[in-house]
């Protein structure tokens, strides 16, 4: 339930479970079957999953028989990374996997793959097609995982292209796709992904479910999880019926709900970087030049601790996070930022996320803040030129800077 004296501005994290998500779950808790099971009890559970996986496969144009009910996004990552992708029985790839060096760690770490080659980004988030192309030239019919939108900079690769360029390499594609439910459009045909990695939470339903869709003739000869034969055989474990309940309803708001949440997020979200820069005119916003999901903000001013800001927002009511995730609590910088090559940056980004229920006394509480916390920063001398970045106008047309000196962390002068 949130908390009226609060602003979330976290959706990326994770998004407060949808009304519609709670409801189908606590009726499916109120469930006794197994799916698996063929009694009435067990038919019934049965037939919340099947409807469940119906609205799965809406949301992304597929068919239901191509979606696996995982743990969330980390499961079908690693589940979709092998080398063991098979169509009539025939290895498709080699054992090589490409993957965009601004993935989710759960795609970073390669999955079941041994090798595992980083492709480079640009300044602007965007995934380097000299990068690819070189990388395509020299792989035998590699595995590519790009995901769809960044986590943090919220900025949305150019995936048609990247897909025609792999399948005209002979590889295959892999799009994490957890952060576009919602927000954009998803529709695996559409942008040609082989595989494609969902997570309920990401997107208002609840936490610990997630789906692989794969193209329908493709098969994935080894197994995550092994045991029992659910899921037509490729993860094994009783299904979390209420959780998949929820998954399936969240899919469905999110589908017919999408065009409008999306129209309002991106009003109040230029709003709001309008405000910020106003604010704070050396402000730099990541991936502003790039297309973005429509609720997506990561900015920073030269000189600020993400960490100590967080807590100065927290204190405010306000919930943000650094552009890294941090799994283990601890702000650490981010490796989105490092492969874009803004290294000054990568400790004093805020992310800023969006949702559905975002309001504009929240943006307004949030510019508030804003000036409290980041207003504060002194006037900083920056050492190493982050061209890319600060250029002559400084950043995206913002007052012009003076750079002294290289490799080293800004110095504050005052
Ligand atoms: N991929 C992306 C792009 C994400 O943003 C996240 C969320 O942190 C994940 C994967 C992992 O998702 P899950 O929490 O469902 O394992």
């Amino acid at each position: 339930m949130a908390q009226p004296d609060r602003a979330y501005f976290d959706w990326n994290a994770t998004a407060p479970l949808r009304a519609e998500a709670r409801e189908a779950m606590l009726k499916a808790l109120e469930m006794q079957g197994n799916a698996s099971s063929v009694h009435a009890e067990g038919r019934r559970a049965r037939a919340v999953v099947e409807q469940a996986r119906a609205e799965v496969a809406a949301l992304v144009g597929a068919q239901p028989a191509q979606v696996t009910f995982t743990s969330g996004a980390t499961e079908a990552n690693t589940l979709a990374l092998t080398p063991a992708i098979e169509a009539d029985g025939r290895r498709l790839i080699g054992d090589q996997l490409l993957v965009s060096a601004i993935e989710h760690p759960s795609v970073l770490n390669g999955g079941r793959f041994e090798r595992v080659e980083r492709l480079a980004v640009t300044a602007d988030g965007l995934i380097d097609r000299q990068s690819l192309g070189e990388r395509l030239n020299k792989a035998e019919h590699p595995l590519v995982s790009v995901m769809l939108a960044n986590n943090e900079t919220g900025v949305v690769q150019p995936v048609r292209e990247v897909a025609d360029r792999v399948h005209a390499a002979g590889g295959l594609l892999h799009i994490d796709a957890a952060q576009g439910p919602g927000r954009i459009d998803c529709n695996i045909n559409a942008l040609g992904a082989d595989l494609m990695t969902l997570s309920a939470h990401k997107f208002g339903g609840p936490q610990g479910v997630g789906a692989l869709i794969r193209r329908s003739d493709i098969h994935i000869a080894d197994q995550v999880l092994k045991g029992g034969g659910q899921e037509r055989g490729l993860r094994a474990g009783t299904e979390a019926v209420a959780a998949i309940a929820g998954f399936g309803a969240a899919a469905r708001a999110a589908r017919l709900g999408r065009d409008a949440e999306a129209k309002r997020m991106e009003s109040l979200r230029n709003r709001l970087e309008s405000g910020l820069l106003a604010a704070t005119p050396d402000a730099v916003i990541f991936g502003a030049r790039a297309p973005r999901l429509p609720n997506t903000t990561l900015v920073a001013r030269p000189g600020l601790n993400a960490e100590t800001a967080i807590i100065a927002f927290d204190l405010n009511g306000i919930a943000v996070s650094s552009g890294s995730a941090c799994s283990s609590g601890k702000v650490t910088p981010s490796h989105v930022l490092e492969a874009m090559g803004h290294n000054l940056c990568a400790k004093s980004a805020i992310r800023i996320s969006l949702g559905p229920k975002t309001t504009e006394n929240d943006i307004e509480k949030l510019l508030e803040a804003w000036l409290k916390v980041a207003g504060r920063v002194s006037t900083l001398v920056l050492k190493t030129p982050d061209k890319a970045l600060f250029g002559e106008r400084g950043p995206y047309g913002g007052p012009k800077r003076t750079f002294v000196g290289d490799q080293n962390e800004p110095t504050i002068t005052d």
